[in-house]
């Protein structure tokens, strides 16, 4: 059978793996972690870093074709794989969603809405940021995620502050949006440029990570349609081969694209119980020149994160350690759960999840709202 290679060796890299090997596929994983979830269910785990190019030759002998998992991949080695093998997504449309400036100006120069921001470069640039931006949130251009690298400002001193925080790397400052509520779209993309989108996600964070996903989004069937239709946009104008996501903001009605990731995304954790195909599917189907699959949503469906501070007695930071109870979750009647296998729990850690699945969209939020606290998460 050929062989895929996988760039980062995350959970989205381990679903992707098992979707590989449920179509017949090998896969090769490149994280210089040694217990990285994907690698530990890899063919082979190539434990190194993306820049060794020692590793990334072994790689390309072995691989009929690569892809990523983890966004922040360099795109010089995304550039040297594509010498020798297909790279999907490739470099350029992965550097713009690695860097919020670039993605900001993408948004812009294509016409698709945001919110206002000013790029930061230096403290000379917090001083000329206008003054309505404020209560704001400065944010690095590179290397965020689960809201790390940000900071909430209400005026230019603050920002000063946390601008000087954050070592004067570049940054970006948006406008605080007064949220309605948060959306998003994951699709597939392939080599013809067809494109088909999953239903568009509603997503609830708590402390800037992503805490609950309720699919299909319970917005209206417009606003439903109009973010699938920018989400489409943005693939189209990327260039994009791969599964890609897009996440919104709604905010008075409107949308607006808060940021991109070249990838699946966690707010598609649900495609593998509730849709046909799932988006770690798609991602291989795109990546081997395949025909999409089918993004029918068959069930409605509920994603809770289940985060370190679980494995915490109390949540708290300092608590005794422990194991989950997840008989309490094995119970519940539609629940599907998937652990990362991940070594060491961390707060904020992303350990695994939990899909409910059902006919009646209100049954389903429920019976995961109610297991969410049953097994003690926390909703502040
Ligand atoms: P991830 O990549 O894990 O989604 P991130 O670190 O890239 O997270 P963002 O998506 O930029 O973070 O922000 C995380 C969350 O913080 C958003 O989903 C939203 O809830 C809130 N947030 C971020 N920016 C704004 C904004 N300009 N206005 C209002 N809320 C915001
Ligand atoms: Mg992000
Ligand atoms: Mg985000």
């Amino acid at each position: 059978p050929a062989t895929l290679g996988m760039l980062g060796g995350g959970q989205l890299g381990r679903f992707f793996v098992a979707a590989a090997h449920e179509m017949g596929y090998k896969v090769w994983v490149l994280d210089p972690d040694p217990h990285s979830p994907a690698g530990l269910i890899a063919d082979r785990h190539l434990q190194a870093g993306y820049d060794d190019f020692a590793a990334l030759d072994t790689l390309a002998d072995a691989c009929a074709a690569v892809t990523t998992e983890f966004e922040n991949v360099p795109a010089e080695t995304l550039d040297y794989l594509a010498k020798f093998i297909p790279v999907r997504p490739g470099a350029s449309a992965v550097a713009v969603c690695q860097n919020r400036i670039a993605e900001k100006s993408f948004l812009r120069d294509n016409g698709l809405p945001h919110g206002p921001f000013a790029v930061i470069h230096s403290e000379a640039d917090i001083a000329a940021a206008p003054a309505s931006l404020y209560p704001a949130i400065l944010k690095v251009a590179r290397f965020g995620y689960d809201g790390k690298g940000q900071a909430r400002v209400t005026n230019a001193a603050e920002a000063l502050h946390a601008f000087h925080q954050f070592k004067n790397e570049a940054c970006v400052l948006e406008q605080m949006l007064t949220l309605d509520y948060e959306v998003s779209v994951v699709l597939a993309r392939d080599e013809n440029g067809k494109v088909k989108c999953f239903p568009t996600v509603e997503n609830q964070h708590t402390r800037g990570i992503l805490d609950v996903s309720i699919a299909p989004a319970r917005a209206s069937g417009c606003l439903r349609d109009s973010a699938q239709e920018y989400a489409e946009r943005i693939a189209e104008r990327l260039g994009f081969i791969g599964t890609l996501a897009v996440e919104f903001f709604v905010s008075r009605g409107e949308l607006f694209v808060n940021e991109m990731a070249p990838r699946p995304h966690n707010s598609g954790h649900h495609t593998i119980d509730a849709c046909v195909s799932s988006q770690y599917e798609q991602q291989v189907r795109a990546l081997c020149g395949l025909p999409l699959g089918d993004t029918t949503q068959h069930s409605a469906s509920v994603m809770v994160n289940l985060l370190g501070e679980l494995w915490y007695e109390g949540g708290e930071p300092h608590g005794r350690y422990r194991e989950p109870d997840w008989s309490i979750l094995h119970a519940v009647p539609g629940l599907k759960l998937h652990l990362y296998a991940k070594h060491h729990a961390r707060h904020g850690r992303k350990m695994g999840h939990f899909t409910v699945v059902g006919s009646d969209a209100a049954d389903v939020l429920a019976k995961a709202l109610a297991a969410r606290a049953a097994i003690g998460v926390r909703g502040d």
